[in-house]
């Protein structure tokens, strides 16, 4: 049992938290870490091959990796019950991320001949392709559990070797033979191009299969320097697959689509991604590359600065700095109250029954107008039925936002993004850029923090930057604490208390935090965010300031301290708990996760009780509305459409699901976002279509 003293971040001042809030003391010897180590480490004192590959007793070491290696799709798998729960949930999370890139598909194990056993063994450590012997392990042991770690082994399952062993390595790496430790310099011998293959791809110093440039070092320097001095620091990236790594399990499975990718636009093509354009009074949608009450510029090739400054470019009439690509607007200036727009998808099938739309708007119009997400779907007579999904109205934005909104089609369908003029004056109008929809569970809850620069060169080492409150579908209240370190960030999350804290099972167990801070790339498949998850399990414990042993996820009002913000809100906050070396600067900088001065976190939590019984079916996902309210159109009027004719049979269904919540942040600075504050549940919670 680990005992943890509680010496949080929190405020220390009575009744006003000073912002941003520091702790020095806090996070160093105070609240719970996990370590974040590489394969390397975890796996120093087991000697496997090249680090973490097993190769099978008795066969060349150096196998081809051909057809006889690959797997049939999908590929069988069984969790093991010695896998600790967050290997599982986290293994779970790296198939959703190889199916959303690849064709490369995962099921339950049903008595197929040949599956993969993810154990909890030792290390990090798998075989390399299909080794046709029944049962074959990969192993997530204790620190592995990680997205790219448990991405890595699997690469490996699926076929792969490391990058810095391809036989044509000396052209783009050297390795540094003086500065490997003893013993260990088999680790770095190349594969003869007899035995392996390139796939014709370019090196990769950005793959998820590359060693970082310290492995197996004696201490004395690194051991692979990147003949290109800008790669240095890259090799060794934990955050995802690369978009070459994607390239390559696509050319040894032969295939171009991806298990549950839909759709990608960032509206730099004239044709829109073949979007319908349908107009209804006076307003239509265009594409354009600013406007004038905002944006000023596209959100796919905005710069990581902040916003304003294109504002002022713009003002001054020069060049917009910021790449000057599309988006599509649609303007509610002129026109009547009850005019409206819609910009309606390609029609796609379904392969699930859940969907996630994921897009940036920006609204510049009046309070009163709206832009509703629609569904479309057909039935197999082609008759329509169209559900209005989501709702975007109230006061305009002064940044690009990120939107969310879960979809349930079971048939063919289009998504319609529908702009309808309200009463009051507008200056403006709705845009949308960036859409990708994709068959995985929307992100629970969305932490968007603006000018994050404000925060990185205003704030002293030690000083944490605090989320809003976060209440979960189960109705727990969760807080996430981005902590800044001399070289790095760390994220810890802590439970708060809510209203409903005394209808809730306490302690809060089996429940999986996963954190990511999204790559802001505008094609998701093309993203390399970083990504951490934690479980909250029994037998975590800490003793308070009188002695008294508490459990880590008991009741915060039991436990912990009072929290009083500047929005006159006060709440309990329980133990932090989190990874100190969540990213460094450095690979902060280098990756894109900045755009606009903007940052987002997306937050899931799940209940993972289900996945302790061994055999049991992974947790299906579920639809959750991320609507605030619903209203519903007088009539479903297309008008006039562009590029094709539409059907008329048209049938509209209320959405059963009303109540809900929704995260309400402001835009102005950083400070203002410290203490915000989200909009409680209204209704009873947990709800699902
Ligand atoms: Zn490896």
């Amino acid at each position: 049992m680990e005992h943890y003293h509680c010496d949080q971040m929190m405020c220390h001042s009575s009744d006003i938290c000073p912002q941003p809030i520091s702790s020095a003391e806090g996070t160093e010897d105070g609240s719970g870490y996990e370590e974040a180590l590489d394969i390397v480490e975890i796996n120093k004192d087991l000697n496997l091959h090249e680090g973490d590959i097993r190769l099978m007793t008795g066969r060349d070491r150096n196998i081809v990796v051909g057809n006889q290696f690959r797997w049939e799709l999908p590929v069988p798998y069984v969790l093991h019950e010695s896998l600790d729960l967050n290997a599982k949930g986290v293994v779970l999370r790296a198939f959703d991320q190889i199916r959303l890139k690849t064709c490369i598909d995962f099921k339950p194990w049903e008595d197929e001949p040949h599956y993969i056993v993810v154990i909890q063994d030792d290390g990090c450590w798998s075989y390399v392709g299909n080794q046709h012997q029944g049962n074959q392990s990969v192993s997530i042991g204790q620190w592995c559990d990680h997205l790219a770690i448990v991405e890595h082994e699997f690469l490996h399952a699926l076929g792969f070797w490391h990058e810095q062993s391809r036989y044509d390595r000396d052209e783009y790496v050297t390795v540094v033979w003086e500065n490997i430790e003893k013993g260990r310099e088999h680790n770095f011998l190349k594969h003869s191009s007899n035995y392996t293959t390139t796939l014709g791809t370019m090196y990769d110093y950005t793959s998820v299969m590359h060693y970082n440039k310290d492995a197996f070092s004696n201490g004395n320097g690194s051991t692979i320097i990147t003949n290109l001095p800008e790669y240095q620091d890259v090799i060794g990236q934990r955050l995802e697959m690369s978009s070459n790594d994607v390239l390559k399990l696509q050319k040894l499975y032969n295939c171009t689509s991806a298990v549950t990718f839909r759709m990608s636009c960032s509206f730099e093509d004239e044709r829109v991604c073949d979007m319908t354009l349908c107009a209804a009074g006076n307003t239509s949608w265009e594409r354009v590359g600013s406007t004038k009450a905002g944006p000023f510029s596209d959100h796919t090739s905005l710069s990581s600065q902040g916003e304003n400054q294109t504002e002022s470019a713009h003002g001054n009439g020069t060049a917009n700095q910021n790449g000057g690509g599309s988006f599509m607007h649609c303007s509610t200036v002129s026109g009547k109250e009850g005019d409206g727009a819609k910009m309606q998808s390609r029609k796609m099938n379904p392969k699930r029954q859940i969907q996630c739309l994921q897009f940036f708007y920006f609204h510049s119009g009046s309070d009163k107008d709206q832009l509703n997400i629609w569904i479309r779907e057909y039935d197999r007579e082609d008759e329509e039925t169209t559900y209005l999904m989501g709702q975007i109205t109230g006061p305009p934005t002064s940044h690009w936002q990120l939107h969310h909104v879960s979809l349930n089609a079971t048939r063919p369908f289009q998504v319609e993004f529908e702009v309808r003029k309200g009463a009051g004056n507008s200056l403006g109008g709705f845009s949308v850029d960036d859409i990708n929809l994709f068959e995985t569970e929307c992100p629970h809850h969305v932490w968007h923090i603006p000018n994050i620069d404000h925060f990185l060169i205003n704030s002293s080492v030690g000083t944490s930057l605090l989320s809003p409150r976060f209440i979960t579908r189960q109705s727990y209240g969760l807080q996430l604490l981005l902590h800044l370190y001399s070289d790095h960030f760390g994220v810890f999350f802590r439970l708060v208390s809510t209203d409903h804290d005394d209808q809730l099972q306490w302690p809060c167990v089996w429940r999986q935090v996963t954190v990511s801070l999204l790559d802001q790339s505008h094609h998701i498949q093309q993203r390399m965010s970083k990504q951490i998850s934690i479980t909250t399990d029994s037998e975590r414990t800490f003793i308070g300031d009188s002695g008294e042993i508490f459990h880590y996820w008991d009741n915060p009002r039991k436990l912990g301290h009072l929290i009083n913000d500047t929005n006159r809100e006060s709440y309990y906050a329980g133990p932090n708990l989190g990874y100190r070396t969540f990213l460094s600067l450095d690979a902060f900088r280098s990756g894109n996760f900045i755009k606009g001065g903007s940052i987002f976190f997306f937050l899931s939590f799940d209940d993972l009780s289900t996945l302790r019984l061994s055999g049991s079916d992974p947790p299906k996902p579920q639809i959750w509305s991320n609507m605030n309210h619903v209203t519903l159109m007088k009539t479903d009027d297309k008008g006039t459409c562009l590029n094709q004719m539409m059907g008329s049979t048209t049938t509209i269904v209320t959405p059963s699901f009303i109540s809900s919540f929704a995260v309400s942040l402001p835009t102005g600075t950083i400070f203002t976002m410290l203490t915000a504050t989200v909009a409680l549940i209204s209704g009873n919670l947990p709800l699902t279509l």
